[in-house]
């Protein structure tokens, strides 16, 4: 198959969402009202909003048009067999458990297949994936390559498991412990670094001999299907499609955030091969969501779902997506901004350390770079370092830190254009060549849980 050099958005747009950026007085107060912390800003506070790709993409008039489509029977509804028939053809799974976001469907897998003591080996999960194993009374365990840990290493496929930690794990531990192995894909927490093919069918292949079932959480799966085309010897020529029906082949089954890749405003699903095992999660989702047929979902929401598994193996859309996070990284890059690399699927990671090495963790650095950010352009993204990340030892003594301090940049689907991100990345470089008058911050007020969400801080 030959193919065209991408020219531009593979979209026109029908429908547009004004936006503007507020006066520079009026971002500096919301800074002071908000207690230097983003959470705070309302919708019209922010010129561009990179605080998440998390149902912010932008649906098509395809999808729009299923909404009205949308068939709301309790049971039996034509909706979701327009969804199963999209999950069968697209994932390649029979089942399918319709939940209202990703969280849940983890919940409802891991109950059921966990008890109190189990260990499951990952590569990395999700911060919600990981909360929930712990909820089940498990303990996750992260067997991705050391590489993963450190920004500056460039590797193709850095959210790969290392088979060594995970053959030690299944020695140390023993197969009767682990209920399941599980890969993100792509692994969303070390930056949105993919998984290659060869990776997941070695997995596959250990989990098999130990009689383990293999899952995915596929919320970032087609991301990761672009990284394979790109990288992965062989692949070139197939099409995304192709390639996410390949890597799924590897999972008995997924969890699936559906604000993700799937182009929703909210959705979830946990897909399956074994009927055994749906018939045993469906008593969870009755008991927690809704009926087996919509679940967490309205009819609607589940029309535009299927309209969007289809839309998201386009293979000029999914580089066009991936592109764009890349375009904005090497704008940021070349201004020797120092990020995690490579760039990842869905957002570029500034580390928010090296950028301002005489601000200590103490002192925030990540939460510093979202404030001076917002202030230059408007723009808000999140910092994921020692504020979100921190511990404090048992007797309250020491604090640990965590080993990255990043800002993060996360980029909406078919929301923005390249030339926002060049005001982005001009912003950042503003920041940038004022770095060294920039001051820290510290705690005024901070719950126990969450803390960065609610946190108050205030100039050192
Ligand atoms: C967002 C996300 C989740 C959680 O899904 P929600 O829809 O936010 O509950 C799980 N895993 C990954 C990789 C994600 O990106």
């Amino acid at each position: 198959m030959s193919r065209e050099p991408l020219q531009a958005e593979p979209f026109k747009i029908k429908v547009v969402e004004p936006i503007k950026l507020p006066p520079r007085e009026y971002r500096e107060k919301k800074i002071i009202e908000g207690d230097y912390n983003l959470f705070t800003l309302k919708r019209d506070d922010i010129y561009i909003d990179l605080l998440t790709d998390s149902g912010t993409s932008a649906m098509s008039d395809n999808q729009w048009a299923g909404i009205m489509l949308g068939d709301e029977s309790y049971a039996g509804g034509r909706s979701f067999d327009h969804l199963r028939q999209a999950v069968k053809n697209v994932l390649g799974f029979e089942y399918v458990i319709p939940t209202h976001q990703g969280r849940p469907a983890e919940s409802f897998l891991f109950q059921t297949l966990m008890k109190e003591g189990s260990f499951v080996p990952f590569n990395m999960p999700f911060d919600t994936t990981g909360a929930n194993i712990k909820a089940g009374g498990g303990t996750y365990i992260e067997c991705v390559y050391d590489s993963a840990y450190e920004s500056k290493e460039v590797l193709p496929f850095k959210g790969n498991i290392d088979l060594d930690k995970l053959k030690g794990v299944l020695r140390e531990k023993g197969a009767d412990k682990i209920p399941f192995i599980m890969i993100t894909i792509t692994n969303n927490t070390g930056g949105g670094q993919p998984v290659s093919i060869a990776n997941m069918r070695e997995v596959k292949m250990l989990a098999d001999q130990h009689g383990i079932p293999l899952f995915f959480d596929a919320a970032r799966c087609v991301e990761n299907a672009y990284f394979i085309q790109q990288r992965e010897e062989g692949y070139r020529e197939k099409t995304i499609a192709e390639i996410v029906q390949e890597e799924l082949s590897y999972a008995e089954g997924c969890t699936f955030s559906c604000k993700k890749d799937a182009l929703v405003n909210m959705g979830g699903m946990i897909a399956l091969r074994d009927k055994e095992l749906y018939d045993r999660i469906i008593p969870l989702l009755i008991l927690k969501e809704g009926f087996i047929t919509y679940g967490g979902m309205s009819g609607r929401d589940e029309e535009a779902l299927a309209r969007g598994l289809y839309e998201m193996i386009d293979d000029e859309y999914i580089a066009n997506r991936v592109q764009q996070v890349e375009y904005l990284g090497q704008r940021i890059n070349e201004y020797g901004i120092p990020t995690v690399l490579p760039i990842g699927g869905h957002a570029v990671f500034v580390d928010a350390a090296a950028f301002f090495p005489h601000i200590s963790q103490s002192q925030f650095p990540a939460e510093v770079l979202a404030v001076e950010l917002y202030r230059e352009c408007g723009v808000r993204g999140v910092g994921l370092g020692a504020l979100c990340f921190m511990e404090e030892d048992e007797e309250g003594g020491e604090i640990h830190y965590p080993k990255l301090e990043l800002f993060r940049l996360t980029i909406p689907r078919r929301v923005y254009t390249n030339r926002h991100m060049d005001v982005i990345a001009d912003g950042l470089k503003r920041v940038w060549d004022r770095r060294e008058s920039v001051k820290g911050l510290k705690i005024k007020w901070a719950p126990g849980v969450l803390r960065h969400f609610l946190a108050k801080l205030e100039p050192v």
